[in-house]
């Protein structure tokens, strides 16, 4: 099944005429940026997505329209507090970029180093540490890490600007973090350094080692400890990198349960779930932020 625009043979869609109208005020160049700037893809233009089937009963109301990926994949970075969360809960949409010809980046601001209780902290960093590049290589992506102790990230300027110069090194067009709605302490901060970080990686006057790169979209994962007010808007297919992603993840000793919670079930069954959802077999689920939603239309 595809979307409406996929239909193009019977009476426009509003969308449809929307774009035609603008075909003849713009240029096609001009109106592909005009487009790119409201963060739709080259992709939106006139392409439904392929393999997309429908979740929608009858006598629903329609749900937003399915796209086909960009012709040119953007580059992501996953910024998460823990390795874990880098990994389980954005990891499959890294992969997924990095599977259409995107660069990846995952950065964790601690190693998570304090979540074994038999294992002492040290040597369960090293183990995290690993566990982070070895995922990291299977997925085609890189890992980073920030130097903050596993519950004690700090909302200080100090680590908004270690993010911000991170930013500023691997310039993705894709951040994904924590939503705020965590009970976790340093999620809660992870949101608040990467919120601030990707404000001050774009301020040209904010004068830092490297020059400064604009972010042009920011997603927030769906992670078990960030469900308070998790709205998802955006569903990912990542059927192609499911199998891939769930292997990488293995790497980590927490993922089959050992730390007492059961992630390669949850964020395996979740993926299952959010492509029922989504007219997908895999999927995960993102939320924006609001004024990444807003759209400038001239009818509706
Ligand atoms: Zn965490």
């Amino acid at each position: 099944m595809t979307s409406r625009l996929a239909c193009a043979a019977g009476p426009l869609t509003g969308r449809e005429w929307r774009e035609k109208e603008m075909s003849e005020r713009m240029g096609d160049s001009t109106r592909r940026r005009f487009l790119e700037g409201f963060g739709l893809g080259a992709a939106a233009l006139s392409v439904a997505a392929e393999g997309a089937q429908t979740s929608r009963m009858p006598g629903q109301p329609l749900s937003g329209e399915a796209q086909a990926p960009a012709s040119n994949p953007s580059s992501i970075m996953a910024i998460a507090a823990h390795p874990g969360d880098a990994f389980f809960a954005m990891g499959a949409t890294v992969a997924l970029q990095v599977h259409l010809g995107g660069q990846g980046v995952f950065l964790s601001l601690s190693l998570g180093e304090k979540g074994s209780a038999r294992i002492a902290p040290a040597q369960y960093g090293l183990l995290q540490r690993e566990a982070s590049e070895r995922a990291a290589h299977a997925l085609g992506a890189r890992v980073e890490f920030l130097k903050y102790l596993d519950g004690e990230i700090p909302l200080t300027e100090e680590a908004k600007l270690a993010v911000c110069d991170s930013i500023r090194k691997h310039r993705p067009s894709i951040i994904v973090t924590h939503w705020r709605g965590s009970w976790h302490k340093d999620h809660q901060a992870c949101y608040r350094i990467v919120n601030d970080a990707v404000f001050y990686a774009g301020l040209p006057a904010l004068a830092r080692e490297r020059p400064a790169h604009e972010v042009r979209k920011l997603f927030f994962a769906d992670n078990w400890e960030d469900a308070e007010g998790f709205t998802p808007d955006t569903y990912l297919d990542i059927s192609p990198v499911f199998d891939k992603w769930m292997e990488a993840c293995a790497a980590f000793p927490m993922w089959r349960g050992e730390n007492g919670f059961r992630y390669n079930d949850y964020y395996g069954s979740l993926a299952v779930g959010r492509g029922c959802l989504g007219g997908y077999k895999y999927a995960v689920a993102l939320m924006s932020p609001a004024e990444q939603l807003t759209r400038r239309v001239q009818g509706l």
